[in-house]
């Protein structure tokens, strides 16, 4: 009998890129940045991107995105006092910045690999100025605490800078003004995802929490430290929460890679923390070790690393409240207890299940009530299958109810599939509509795509021709795949 299982799902986030500088500038209330004595460079993104391409994943960059102004932006009236209620930097008013053709070029980099890299919202600065002090936390106060980690107030959760939480409107407004010199708001309107910095974010049982301000923007996803003393701050429940329609999902630092050390690479992976966190630094010097200590995600028999964000917070879905059956050539799937606000928010897409199979083996067929559900499918080195299952509707996920699936095993793939080994897009329905021309027949895929990839569909004969209603409905050059953009 063949065991499939719905994989928990790990994808990876970056902290503190954007950062132009290493300097130190506490002493002056400005930021600490990167805590190294070398200046980022064009080819250290370069390496990031080469490092998701070769993983097959789509990591997540938070940035911090002061340093890329190029036209003083973050020194206009209306993000400083008296106007705001914060400076969002230590300059004030005062502030001037222009960049240089290495960060346009770097800039340029963030468009071309879009497929394999993802521009995520860390900050403007990454801290909070006021008197002449930098206070690290920039979307809201944490606590006060001695060198111990006590607190040396009575405040022991997490508050907003300012009562309406305006600050935290001002910090996005900003952050938004920072990315519209590059981006037009059809390429990137803000991003999707989010990493606080020091983990620190705003969240109550109330309509001024930052979530309630960044959804409305377009982030959905958002990962930070939840767990242990952090969510005692933060009121954040073990294990996550969605916060006016983002998902906030527990994150965990690599150990094993020192923060000031970019020559190490973890060994073992934490298992239970949908993200893995570490520092744009710690890839510098080290890019092929990290795709290969990436990838090695997928040789446990439970475990999958995440092709994108969305993936991700997908199968924590899947993982945790799906219920999973195997019978023989069956696999019963029951999603009836997948939370309500999971189908609300649209946190759910096409479900991902792994199956161990032998070196000769494929699956060859994966049908429900005599339809076929299969859209993607590929096998790992590890001897690891994936079937994607999709469906027709939103962004492909199960409807909640019990499905029994029947399948079979044999040489052969599947007649048709996505072969998705080694992509970041979502695969969300392929639907086969029957017969089109003698012989042939007409089939439609529905997906999301980042950047620009080539997809590989397995077709029992080439087709006769293609198109897609995204792209101007354009018909696509076919060459044993297609390329497709976003
Ligand atoms: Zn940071």
């Amino acid at each position: 009998m063949h065991l499939f299982n719905i994989p928990f799902t790990i994808g990876l986030t970056i902290d503190d890129m954007g950062w132009w500088l290493c300097r130190n500038d506490k002493a002056i209330g400005g930021p600490p940045r990167l805590h190294g004595t070398e200046d980022p460079k064009p080819v250290f993104y370069n390496r990031l991107f080469e490092m998701g391409k070769a993983a097959g994943t789509r990591p997540q960059g938070s940035f911090i995105m002061s340093e890329f102004d190029d036209e003083n932006v973050c020194g206009k009236p209306e993000y400083n006092k008296p106007l705001s209620p914060i400076d969002v930097t230590e300059k004030g008013l005062n502030w001037t910045n222009h960049i240089d053709g290495k960060q346009k070029y770097v800039l340029e980099l963030l468009k071309i690999h879009n497929a394999w890299f993802e521009f995520g919202l860390h900050g403007v600065r990454h801290g909070h100025f006021e008197g002449g002090k930098f206070y690290e936390s920039e979307w809201a106060k944490r606590p006060p605490r001695d060198e111990k980690g006590k607190f040396t107030t009575a405040q022991t959760q997490v508050e907003p800078w300012d009562e309406e939480n305006r600050t935290n409107e001002v910090i996005a407004d900003c952050f938004t003004a920072l990315i519209r010199q590059y981006y037009t708001e059809e390429e990137l309107p803000f991003p999707e995802s989010f990493a606080p910095p020091h983990h620190i974010l705003y969240y109550d049982k109330n309509d001024k929490t930052t979530g309630a301000v960044l959804h409305k923007r377009g982030v959905k996803y958002c990962n930070a430290k939840i767990s242990g003393r952090v969510s005692l701050e933060s009121n954040i429940p073990k294990g996550g929460v969605v916060d006016h329609g983002m998902h906030i999902l527990d994150r965990r630092s690599l150990r094993g890679v020192p923060f000031d050390d970019a020559a190490h690479t973890p060994v073992a992976f934490p298992r239970k923390f949908p993200w893995i966190e570490t520092h744009f630094r710690d890839f510098w010097y080290t890019e092929n070790k990290w795709a290969q200590y990436l990838y090695n995600i997928n040789s446990r028999r439970h475990y999958m690393l995440g092709k994108n964000t969305e993936q991700v917070h997908s199968q924590y879905y899947y993982n945790k409240y799906a219920k999973i059956i195997n019978l023989p050539g069956k696999v019963i799937i029951d999603t009836t207890k997948i939370p309500q606000k999971a189908y609300d928010c649209d946190l759910l897409s096409s479900l991902v299940l792994k199956v161990p199979l032998g070196p000769k083996e494929n699956i060859t067929s994966f049908t429900c009530d005599g339809e076929p559900h299969l859209t993607g499918y590929y096998k790992d080195i590890y001897g690891f299958g994936y079937v994607t299952v999709g469906s027709s509707e939103t962004m492909g996920r199960l409807k909640r109810g019990r499905y029994v699936f029947n399948y079979t095993v044999s040489k052969k793939p599947p007649m048709i599939y996505v072969d998705n080994s080694m992509k970041t897009y979502n695969l969300y329905e392929l639907k086969n509509n029957g017969p089109a021309s003698p012989g042939g027949f007409n089939c439609c895929l529905r997906l999301k795509v980042y950047g620009t990839q080539t997809m590989r569909v397995a077709l029992p004969n080439p087709p006769s021709s293609a198109y897609s209603s995204d792209l101007n409905s354009e018909y696509l050059d076919y060459n044993e795949g297609f390329s497709i953009s976003d």
